[in-house]
């Protein structure tokens, strides 16, 4: 297992001149609004800068490589725009908000068409009778990897659409941060999601603390990439995923907290303290949409906000499941009892691969895909959990197919 600490992105090597990019997108506080961005640029650079290189292959983005990234949706009145950021030149696409989904043809970085729908899905946290499940967690902006590890597990076909059916694809948080191509994998789920409504399944993205550091403007784990491209499109980072564009307005319908046939999928996990605010799976996720993106001092005056936040305890940051002592077997079985689950799924910390503990109570599916090397899926249907590789090998995962008497039961 490992930490936040590691994986930093290591300093943009990518020299684009401002003075290329177009007018701003920004309306009133454009100076105010501009100034920011610089001011998060530099910090984003300097803060790279410090940390030195490191050998995460997918940070670095070498001296000459194109400069690629998009699109980000803005909405206007009744108009969207798309904005590239193609081999660093700014190019963008308007349509008009009508009653159809409005389509945007790749131009590049995400390499598939975006629809975007004249209303936005509804986001579902309790869900039963899903058949089957693929889960998997900490995309942290491995495209490539993400689509080799769905495509080899049969959720996506080799055109990236959706191919598992009436199937959840369950996404336990933290897109965004470390890696290069955070905006393609945003897309691909937001695209997936509409297709998978459409054969009678779903992707249940949700949201985790990487998530919430973005939006409340921490840019310390951002790829450097990402300085540049606020740079050029002349919007500070935060506000490229801000409420009046597509990605922004989406990832606030997100929930932090669901429960899937029984089983509950959270970012960190729900600790003892968690329960000790007494707060219901609907109570919280409308409380973590509605902070997103809220000031640290802002969170730390409410009580509720605070616990919902705090770095050891909160759902989106607890570890207590992987420390020896942090918890007990009495202590998990009380959380599982008062979450109504029967267990728990999470991310956050990194494994090599799908882990179990607690006799499979707990199942941990970040599989370290941030390195941008390798990964795997947890796939569940009916009583049968298995993990499934970049190679598309099913393996078992040993300590769940066991069961205990107590899970059999509560299943
Ligand atoms: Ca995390």
């Amino acid at each position: 297992m490992s930490t936040e600490k590691q994986g930093m992105p290591s300093s943009s090597a990518t020299h684009v001149d401002k003075a290329i990019a177009t007018r701003s997108w920004s309306s009133g506080s454009a100076g105010l609004r501009l100034a920011s961005a610089l001011l998060l640029s530099c910090i984003a650079l300097q803060a790279s800068a410090q940390k030195g290189r490191n050998n995460d292959p997918a940070a670095p983005l070498q001296e000459g490589a194109t400069m690629d990234d998009g699109p980000y949706i803005v909405v206007s009145g009744d108009t969207l725009t798309a904005k590239w950021i193609c081999d660093g030149m700014p190019t963008e696409i308007v349509r008009p908000l009508g009653q159809d989904a409005a389509r945007f043809p790749p131009r590049c970085a995400y390499p598939d068409e975006v629809q975007v729908p004249a209303s936005p899905l509804e986001q579902m946290f309790v869900v039963n009778g899903v058949e089957k499940l693929a889960v998997m967690s900490d995309l942290h902006g491995q495209f490539d990897l993400a689509v080799r590890l769905l495509q080899a597990n049969g959720v996506i076909d080799s055109e990236r659409r959706w191919a598992y059916g009436r199937g959840h694809l369950v996404v336990v948080g933290d897109c965004f941060d470390r890696g290069a191509h955070v905006t393609e994998v945003l897309w691909l789920l937001y695209n997936l999601q509409q297709q998978a409504r459409r054969a009678g399944g779903d992707v249940n993205l949700l949201l985790g603390n990487h998530e919430s550091m973005t939006l409340s403007g921490d840019l310390r784990y951002m790829h450097a990439k990402y300085a540049t491209v606020s740079n050029l499109l002349e919007r500070p980072y935060p506000m490229l995923y801000g409420e009046d564009t597509v990605l922004g307005r989406w990832i606030r319908t997100l929930p932090t907290i669901a429960k899937i046939n029984g089983m509950l999928f959270v970012h960190g996990g729900i600790s003892p303290e968690f329960l000790s605010i007494d707060m219901g799976l609907d109570k919280a996720n409308a409380a973590y949409r509605n902070s997103l993106g809220l000031e640290k001092a802002r969170v730390k005056e409410d009580p509720v906000l605070s616990t919902l936040y705090d770095g050891r305890t909160s759902p989106i940051w607890y570890r207590g499941y992987f420390r020896d002592d942090a918890l007990t077997r009495e202590q998990l079985d009380d959380i599982l009892a008062r979450m109504g689950a029967n267990r728990i799924i999470v991310g956050h910390t990194s494994m090599k691969r799908v882990e179990t503990r607690f006799d499979g109570k707990v199942i941990a599916v970040d599989t370290s895909i941030k390195n941008g090397e390798n990964g795997e899926m947890l796939l569940i249907e009916g009583q049968r959990f298995e993990r499934g590789t970049l190679q598309g090998a099913r393996l078992p995962l040993s300590s769940v197919a066991m069961g205990t008497r107590q899970e059999q039961r509560l299943r």
